[in-house]
């Protein structure tokens, strides 16, 4: 492993997962909405969030800014990364499948929304917010630099801790008792322990 093939990883896992999300976009965009969350508030919280997995390590990968964080490669460390994007894709890729229709990029409650909570959903609540977490992890140990690693755990903390609460609130208001016993029962992103 060399620090330029880890980019290389970095950049394909990138584009795997804006792949895997052009049909929920697509379904998204047709499925009625019902109650929406979405304010300025949201809107910067998925800015900051974008900005920390999504612009600073394009701005290292494609032109190594910033140089002056820089700090030794580890070919173990970029091993972990690729293990930890493997298994943030495959999360993606299952809770896209258990979410099916009631997926979306924000705070939306559909017309016919059901509440998910078998497959990956029996396990814990927020698995994709899992899967986002493993991204960001699989960023510092891919990229070298004080800068471009750690801002995707910046970027997406941010996101996670201003975005989680209203979330479950959210599902609460809309079925009520089912959530509350479905929190009982699951974990948010760590089995057993958070
Ligand atoms: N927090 C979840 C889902 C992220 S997508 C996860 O990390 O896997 C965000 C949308 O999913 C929210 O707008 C909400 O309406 C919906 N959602 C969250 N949990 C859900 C569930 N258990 N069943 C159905 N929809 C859910």
């Amino acid at each position: 492993m060399t620090p330029t093939l880890a980019k290389i990883i970095w950049l394909v896992f990138a584009v795997g997962w804006a792949l895997l999300r052009l049909n929920p976009n697509r379904r998204a965009r047709k499925t009625a909405v019902r109650y929406s969350g979405r304010d300025v508030r949201e809107f910067l919280l998925l800015a900051v969030s974008l900005t920390g997995l999504g612009i600073v390590p394009c701005l290292y990968v494609a032109a190594h800014v910033p140089r002056f964080a820089d700090y030794p490669f580890s070919p173990v460390a970029s091993y972990l990364g690729v293990a930890a994007d493997i298994a943030a894709i495959w999360l993606f890729y299952r809770t896209h499948r258990d979410l099916g229709h009631n997926w979306s990029v924000s705070l939306d409650l559909r017309e016919s929304h059901t509440l998910v909570t078998t497959g990956i959903y029996g396990t814990v609540r927020h698995p994709m917010y899992a899967g986002f977490w493993l991204m960001a992890l699989a960023q510092v140990l891919l990229l070298p630099n004080w800068v471009a690693g750690p801002a995707g755990l910046v970027g997406f903390g941010v996101l996670f801790f201003g975005r989680i609460g209203r979330e479950e609130e959210m599902m609460i208001s809309a079925f009520g008792e089912e959530y509350r016993a479905y929190m009982r029962r699951t974990a948010r992103v760590l089995p057993w322990f958070y």
